[in-house]
């Protein structure tokens, strides 16, 4: 089955400061990098490098077709990526000596998804198959509900965290997850614990902790697998992707939670995100 993702593509523009530049300065950089970054790219290599079919539903603007390539050479397919008169989304993020950063957001295209592009990807999605999203594009109360119209199995990561976005979409989810930090933002904004939401599978990471996964009253602990962090970026985008690929192919859940968990570890002892994912081989025999 194909793993749907209306995903958001960003470019990660890093640049490396002396110290984070304060109001009115204006300071040169000592170096800069470019990679590709976003929730949506993250969770679509993840998904794609665990062995799942994975089509992206997303834009770029001019300024973002090596950002396309660069998700096409990881396997995704990338046929509904549109080109938008809109700049890419895009993280401009100052890094200090040490190791503090700051970062601008702008979404730019990954908000001018349109519908009909939306509805044109979706219709050759087949039942059974899965919907994915995260909350950096537009259209995702449409996506769900088109999701749960065709018979797909509507999935949602609710980062970043917006209590609204994800109370807007909660009555179409099949699976939520979310981290620590989310779940107790979700229960402030609405009151509900995970354990009150009628979403059939809920799993919250705990990053160092590992995960929980929640199914009809019951939850069952993933713990973390001991390793050196040196980078936790991308390491939830990686679970998640995993998690989904797993799902796809029918795995029990224990046994997708518990593969994730391993791709998540050993993602976070890499520097990096979407280009350094790990994929299914390097998973299957990473020692930890
Ligand atoms: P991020 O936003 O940094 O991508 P997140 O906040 O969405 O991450 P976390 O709960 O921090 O998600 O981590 C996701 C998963 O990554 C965890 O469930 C766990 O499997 C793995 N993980 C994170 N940190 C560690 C760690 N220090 N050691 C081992 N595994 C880790």
């Amino acid at each position: 089955m194909t793993i749907w993702n209306l995903g958001s593509i960003n470019a990660d523009m890093i640049y490396a400061v002396p110290h984070l530049p304060g109001p009115g300065e204006s300071l040169a950089a000592t170096g800069m990098e470019r990679f590709l970054g976003g929730k949506g790219a993250n969770m679509s290599v993840a998904a794609a490098r665990a062995g799942a079919q994975v089509a992206h539903i997303g834009a770029v603007g001019p300024d973002g077709r090596w950002a396309q390539d660069r998700l096409t050479e990881y396997g995704v397919d990338t046929r509904h990526i549109d080109g938008v008169e809109v700049p890419t989304g895009h993280a401009i993020i100052a890094v200090d000596a040490q190791g503090e950063n700051n970062i601008i957001l702008f979404p730019g295209s990954n908000h001018a998804i349109s519908q009909d592009q939306l509805g044109q990807a979706l219709s050759s999605a087949q039942q059974g198959g899965l919907l994915v999203m995260q909350n950096e594009t537009n259209l995702q109360v449409e996506a769900a509900k088109m999701g749960r119209d065709l018979g797909l199995t509507v999935c949602y990561a609710a980062a970043p965290f917006q209590a609204d976005a994800v109370q807007a979409v909660l009555p179409y989810l099949d699976f939520l997850i979310l981290n620590e930090i989310e779940a107790e933002q979700l229960r402030q904004a609405t009151g509900q614990s995970v354990t009150d939401l009628e979403v059939e599978h809920v799993i919250v990471t705990l990053g160092s902790k590992g995960a929980r996964y929640y199914h009809r009253g019951t939850a069952s602990d993933f713990p973390a697998y001991k390793v050196k962090a040196v980078d936790t970026t991308g390491a939830g985008d990686t679970f998640t992707g995993y998690v989904l690929a797993g799902m796809d192919r029918g795995m029990p859940m224990a046994q997708a939670v518990s593969q994730a968990n391993r791709a998540a570890a050993l993602m976070v002892t890499r520097h990096g995100t979407a280009d350094v994912i790990p994929d299914l081989k390097e998973v299957r025999e990473a020692r930890f």
